[in-house]
């Protein structure tokens, strides 16, 4: 293996070209290291907006950005698109789908998370998530074909079920998600659709007793009333048992007729295919040392969702900050280690809290930033200029800039479109799949209900 000084650079692969991965690869562009960065998508994903993707604001094309043209000007980091199934921590190597093997002198694991439906299948089967570009393109679709189906739909019981919509988890992603669907119901069921107002029924179930939990708790109850006043029924201290393909059934005994299921309740670390043999932490996450070293060994690192980090004993939360902190962390530690320098040198990894913060809808947003706490059209504000600066590239905020002021302006959700990603679950209907154009996008189906051949 490549020491200092000799002729071969050292071979660092990074896993993941998501918030931590992307961030260590940009840090070491330039650097005397060779740079693998592997990822199964070919994109990088601004998460923090994909609800917008779902509730028909933004193209998918504003929130992800081509991985290879980040590093168009950095010869020393490559690109691969793979998927890696399993690592060799001892022989240093790690395994691609299809069985190849790669070699690397420094390993970064750097795979994000997945959703958690904690062991419910009913669940699993049945609602969407709004975890990754495909699942928000197939919630925007199966919405849009909801609504579409229930304007000619003559039973009022399946009409009413078709503009139902429960979004379980009052963490930041479900709230948001709440607040951008709501707009759209008010913008579309005031014009476009034959259909009453008071038919959309957005219901947000939370297992705490209050929503956003990671905030303070004033911020919480101000999100309560904001959405409340926008129309979204809020149910706290209560959880989903089970999910049917028409209804949905609380633990507090509660039959909600819906043919939309939306999870947003929970993630988990994101392991390759074959597990780590690592002492694993909650959430799965991968227990790491004080400098991001995997299970005792030297030359293996793990940052962002999947890993377990802490600092003075807390352990932190699955956020862009401490990922992207971390990448630019293990980036000074492997510069340092090219250099012949000790990578120690600068002591552990301490995370700096930036701060927390969720929008509502138009005017209304909750933030918390250095020790101050913002709501409505200033803490809007602030969630706007943050998302936009953290956003990756000038086209990109360019398009979400504009989109975003034509939408204040017009009111105007532009995405309304029925596109080619699979037909929607949970819509057993053949009504329902006819309006949706192909399935040829890249999910499979997970219904318990599969599609019947026409
Ligand atoms: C809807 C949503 C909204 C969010 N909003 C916010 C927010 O407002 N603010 C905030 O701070 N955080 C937010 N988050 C959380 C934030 O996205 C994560 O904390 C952050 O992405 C973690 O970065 P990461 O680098 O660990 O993983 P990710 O950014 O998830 O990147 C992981 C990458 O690894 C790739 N990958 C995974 N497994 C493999 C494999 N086996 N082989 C090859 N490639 C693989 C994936 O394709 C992905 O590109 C949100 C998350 C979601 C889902």
């Amino acid at each position: 293996m490549g020491r200092v000084g000799d002729e071969r650079r050292l071979r660092v692969v990074v896993v993941g070209a998501g918030f931590g991965g992307l961030q260590l690869a940009r840090a070491l562009a330039g650097a005397p290291l060779e740079v693998l960065l592997v990822d199964r998508q070919n994109y990088h994903l601004f998460t923090p907006l994909l609800y917008q993707v779902a509730s028909s604001l933004l193209n998918p094309s504003d929130i992800a950005f081509p991985v290879r043209a980040m590093f168009r000007d950095a010869p020393n980091v490559r690109y691969r698109q793979a998927e890696v199934t399993a690592v060799d921590l001892e022989r240093r190597r790690l395994e691609l789908g299809g069985g190849e093997r790669l070699e690397y002198d420094y390993l970064v694991l750097a795979t994000g998370s997945t959703t958690n439906y904690f062991g419910n299948a009913s669940i699993e089967a049945r609602a969407l998530g709004l975890k990754n570009l495909p699942e928000a393109l197939e919630l925007r679709n199966h919405s849009l074909a909801c609504l579409e189906a229930a304007s000619h739909e003559p039973d009022a019981a399946e009409r009413a079920r078709l503009m139902t919509t429960v979004i379980v988890g009052g963490g930041p992603t479900g709230v948001e998600y709440a607040g951008a669907l709501s707009e759209l119901m008010a913008l579309v069921l005031d014009g476009e659709y034959p259909i009453p107002r008071a038919l959309g029924r957005i219901v947000l179930v939370e297992a705490q007793e209050r929503l956003l939990a990671a905030f303070r708790p004033e911020l919480g109850r101000y999100t309560e009333e904001r959405l409340a006043a926008m129309g979204v029924e809020v149910k706290l201290g209560v959880r989903v048992t089970e999910a049917h393909d028409d209804h949905v059934l609380l633990s507090d005994g509660t039959r909600v007729e819906s043919r939309t299921l939306v999870w947003s309740a929970g993630v988990r670390a994101a392991d390759v295919e074959e597990p780590l043999p690592v002492p694993h932490a909650r959430g799965g996450r991968l227990e790491v040392d004080a400098y991001l070293r995997v299970g005792g060994f030297a030359h293996a690192f793990a940052i962002g969702d999947l890993a377990g980090a802490r600092d003075d004993g807390k352990e932190l939360p699955m956020l862009s900050a401490p990922a992207m902190q971390q990448g630019r962390f293990v980036a000074r530690y492997l510069r340092d280690v090219a250099a012949g320098r000790d990578p120690e040198r600068r002591g552990p990894y301490r995370y700096q809290d930036k701060g927390i913060m969720a929008v509502i809808g138009r005017n209304a947003a909750v933030a918390e930033l250095g020790g101050m706490t913002f709501t409505g059209f200033v803490g809007w504000a602030v969630w706007l200029l943050v998302h936009i600066y953290f956003l990756i590239g000038f086209r990109n905020r360019l398009a979400v800039l504009w989109t975003w002021w034509w939408n204040y302006v017009r009111r105007d959700r532009p995405v309304r479109i029925i596109s080619s990603s699979p037909p929607p679950r949970l819509l057993e209907q053949e009504r329902l799949r006819a309006l949706v154009v192909s399935d040829t996008g890249p999910r499979s189906l997970r219904s318990a209900t599969p599609p019947r051949e026409p």
